[in-house]
């Protein structure tokens, strides 16, 4: 049978279903339903993602069959609409649009009004009695096809447009008359030859395949690329195409079009949010050239009428429809609309592109609203998305200086110095510099420079413009629509209630209030409650793995406590060898002579850091503490400068030179694979002897003192041969023995070691004999499985991921093939040798989500992240228990 390669919609039948989305594309497989639970939908038809990918495999040739499948379409579309493409009396014009799977800016996206021509114009003014209206929709078409399919820069014609605004003495498009709209298709079709050195094209089925084409070659074009990357989006997915007949939200003041949210996309708050424009066509509401009406009272200020108020009818069958939809799909919705001639037509409906906090008072609602179940509620939220909530908004004590203010687009609050342009943003970006991306408007050529940004400003647009809409999605701070401030790229500046504001300059966005700051105004932490402690709630009843905290100082165990951690999976004592009023006596103990040298240095460190665990312990409450003996390069500790060598010299009784010398010695070519981990423990035994005797008088203090039950877990990190491990194990029984035995009271200890070395996890049967504990170390393991320096990678590893060489950052998302088949080996072996040993890691990737679900998948006990993850992480895991459900 030959491939069905186009699917037909119409008069409340449809060939496709809202779950064949990955054929369909999500727009087409929505059409299809909303056209089948007999909503109105104007007929068309779908052109599948099979079409897009036989396109790319077959050199860019379509599937024989589809020309005759497209023109069966074509042909019952114009039966169920009485129309003929192409007909000189009673046209049919259709709209062309892309629908991938997953909603993709930066792909060609829509081409309105196709199948004009000098003949088929005429048909419409005859069926219209509308000449304007005629005229309008072939400008428009003739716009929108030079722009996106001829791939002509819109500027130029735009600029045609607008001198003959500026001629006429009018400001808006709707002012500009029939005949006025007719020579501007006369000069548009003048400047198209002269540009493209061929005639705009005539024919209605060469407008409709070049259309088809654009949409399919869009899927390669660098902007959707980009953004396939930024939202790893398989290239292979294709897109589809959708024709479907156009309905005229342009024929006057009874018309209308529109964009719609069921609950507030920003807030999550349960009422239908949107907005509208009067005679104009759905772009016009995306591109933010004319400043959208709010559909409802309650969405609006006051200041522009709603559709509530001015098409009263209309909007009551609209909100049934919202709520059909919503019931429906069981999600918070983003539909399109066009009234024409007060008929209500659907053009898309698809979920919602929401902020985090929305995500989860949604999720919460629905739950609670019993739409859908709790543990759906929690698959709602992405966990990477929380990290949103887990930021800083702008501290309310804080003076500030507010120059403008525009719409509240998406949440948040961000500081960065002024750029114009995306290209700039990026490079800024690349320096480490905090930038805030301010455009007249933006469009997905924007979009690398977006992500590039700490916040977006912009002076046109809605809350439904591209700007707004992208920034939600990528949890960006961003004030659109902000009228108050006047952009200037040519001498790279903004005005905004008399301050100049120049390209470098600071300024502050509070996405949530739509103000625009001079300066940086400071933040404080978010509040942690409501529905994110309902949902956090859920998240907790439904995971396995633990969730702990990488965090070497009280602070930090608190701020992780409060975000949910369950015990300290790694505290990483050189960060307290490191502060000011130790480092001498460190360096003392590095450069001393002999063992009676280290040791007096080591006895002025053993109370500071007695007191450092003290602190620790105290904070944690009981639960479980991880302590990693000391693990970096020695030299990393030295003095470099003179000074510092002269100041040391003084403290020591000895001469500069002879420091001088020391510190040259201890230098190390390549310190990763140096001198330090459980190496420096071998070799300077005193040193680990001290912190199992600080951890251990710590421990006992408190359990003596006052009433605490803590089991301490003393960690050896950078084992590669168990015979290291026994030898620091038996030093470390030894000392804590003695510890205890003289505090008399009972405490028990786990000693355990980091799994960071490829032979370490081969071995972990040999190595789990000496070890009650694992936790891999994957920051180390990645960087020596590959061979890859962690410090050095950041030259070339963005190249590699780019060229999709890797798919991600090994760094960042751990690499399951390889690194984590070591960590699975490690698993499997270690609990051949110890059945019940205790399993977790602690690199960075125990609090990125697709880590984290790996974790979940091999077994281990706990993950451990830093404080700001810990949400994430939990989230996660929760997910890893349901995705396994499904
Ligand atoms: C690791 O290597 O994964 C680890 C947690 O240790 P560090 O990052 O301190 O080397
Ligand atoms: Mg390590």
């Amino acid at each position: 049978m030959a491939t069905k390669y186009v699917y037909f919609f119409g008069d409340g039948k449809a060939e496709g279903k809202g779950d064949m989305k990955n054929l369909l594309g999500g727009k087409g497989a929505n059409l299809a339903e909303m056209t089948s639970i007999g909503l109105p939908v104007p007929a068309g038809f779908t052109l599948t993602t099979d079409v897009c990918t036989e396109f790319y495999k077959n050199d860019r040739q379509y599937p024989a069959e589809l020309k005759g499948q497209v023109d069966e379409k074509l042909r019952q579309v114009e039966k169920l609409m009485g129309k003929k493409f192409g007909d000189s009396k009673n046209p049919l014009l259709v709209s062309v649009r892309s629908g991938a799977r997953a909603s993709m800016p930066g792909m060609m996206d829509t081409v309105l009004n196709l199948g004009l021509n000098d003949k088929t114009v005429q048909g419409i003014i005859e069926q219209s009695g509308d000449l304007r209206f005629a005229y309008d929709s072939y400008r428009r078409f003739i716009q929108m096809y030079s722009n996106v399919v001829l791939e002509m820069d819109g500027d130029i014609l735009e600029h045609i447009l607008e001198q003959m605004k500026e001629s006429r003495g009018v400001e808006e498009d709707t002012k500009l008359t029939a005949e006025d709209l007719k020579e501007l298709v006369t000069l548009f079709k003048t400047k198209v030859k002269e540009e493209i050195g061929r005639e705009f094209p005539d024919d209605p089925q060469e407008q409709l395949w070049g259309a088809i084409g654009a949409v399919f070659g869009s899927w390669m074009n660098p902007r959707a690329i980009t953004y396939r990357k930024l939202n790893g989006i398989p290239a292979e997915w294709g897109t589809a195409v959708n024709v479907q007949s156009m309905v005229y939200g342009n024929m006057g003041d009874d018309c209308a079009t529109g964009v719609a949210f069921t609950r507030n996309p920003s807030t999550g708050e349960n009422v239908f949010f949107g907005e509208f424009l009067i005679n104009a066509q759905g772009e016009d509401v995306v591109a933010g050239i004319r400043t959208p009406q709010p559909i409802n009272k309650a969405g609006g200020d006051g200041t522009l009428p709603s559709m509530e108020e001015v098409m009263p009818e209309c909007y009551g069958q609209l909100m049934k429809i919202q709520q059909i939809l919503e019931k429906h799909y069981r999600d918070m919705q983003d539909i399109e609309f066009t009234i024409e001639k007060d008929k209500l037509y659907m053009l898309q409906t698809r979920g919602g592109k929401r902020t985090a906090k929305a995500a989860v008072k949604i999720a919460v609602d629905m739950v609670k609203e019993g739409l859908i179940s709790e543990k759906e509620g929690v698959l709602r939220v992405e966990p990477e998305q929380l990290d949103q909530l887990l930021h800083p908004s702008l501290d309310p004590k804080a003076a500030k200086d507010v120059i403008a203010k525009g719409l509240p687009a998406s949440p948040g609050a961000a500081s960065g110095e002024v750029v114009f342009s995306a290209d700039e943003a990026e490079e800024a970006a690349k320096i480490g510099l905090k930038v805030i991306l301010v455009r007249v408007e933006t469009s997905p050529e924007d979009i690398h420079g977006m992500h590039a940004a700490q916040g977006i400003l912009t002076a046109r647009g809605g809350m439904t413009s591209h700007a707004a809409v992208v920034a939600r999605g990528m949890g960006k701070c961003c004030v659109a629509g902000c009228g108050d401030i006047k952009v200037d790229y040519k001498t790279q500046q903004f005005t905004a209630k008399g301050n100049v504001i120049k390209k470098g300059d600071v300024i502050t966005l509070d996405g949530s209030t739509g103000e625009v700051m001079k300066g940086e105004v400071p933040t404080v932490q978010p509040e942690l409650t409501g529905e994110f402690g309902i949902l956090m709630g859920w998240v907790d009843k439904y995971r396995r793995l633990r969730v702990r905290t990488n965090a070497d100082t009280p602070h930090d165990a608190k701020v992780a406590r409060d975000f949910g951690a369950e015990g300290i999976g790694l505290c990483r004592t050189e960060h307290m060898f490191f502060e000011a009023d130790r480092i001498m006596a460190v360096r003392e103990m590095i450069l001393a002579e002999d063992l009676e040298g280290r040791k007096r240095a080591l006895s002025k460190i053993l109370p500071m850091q007695k007191g450092d665990f003290l602190g620790l312990f105290r904070e944690m409450k009981g639960l479980p503490v991880t302590i990693r003996l000391l693990d970096p390069p020695l030299h990393e500790f030295l003095p470099q400068s003179d000074e510092d060598i002269e100041e040391l010299a003084g403290v020591m009784n000895v001469t500069a030179a002879t420091l001088k010398h020391k510190v040259e010695f201890l230098h190390e070519f390549n310190p990763m694979l140096g001198h330090r981990g459980c190496r420096l423990g071998v070799t300077f035994p005193e040193i680990y002897d001290m912190q199992v005797q600080a951890i251990m008088e710590a421990a006992c203090e408190l359990v003596k003192d006052e009433g605490y039950q803590i089991v301490p877990e003393i960690m050896i990190p950078l084992v590669s041969e168990v015979r290291e491990l026994a030898i620091l194990r038996a030093n470390a029984v030894r000392i804590a023995d003695e510890v205890v035995g003289r505090y008399g009271v009972e405490v028990e200890y786990l000693i355990g070691t980091m799994i960071e070395l490829p032979r370490a996890a081969l071995t972990a049967d040999a190595i789990a004999e000496e070890a009650e504990f694992f936790s891999f170390g994957t920051n180390d393991l990645t960087q020596t499985t590959y061979g890859l320096s962690r410090d050095d990678a950041g030259k070339f590893l963005p190249f590699y991921v780019e060229r999709e060489i890797f798919p991600n950052d090994p760094f960042v998302a751990i690499d399951q093939a390889g690194v984590g088949q070591l960590v699975k080996v490690g698993c499997d072996k270690g609990r051949a040798t110890r059945p019940n040993i205790k399993l977790g890691i602690c690199g960075e990737h125990g609090g990125e989500p697709s880590s984290v679900i790996f974790c979940h998948q091999i077994g281990l006990d706990y993950v451990s992240c830093s404080p700001f993850r810990v949400p994430i992480a939990r989230l996660a895991a929760a997910h890893a228990v349901l995705l396994e459900e499904q």
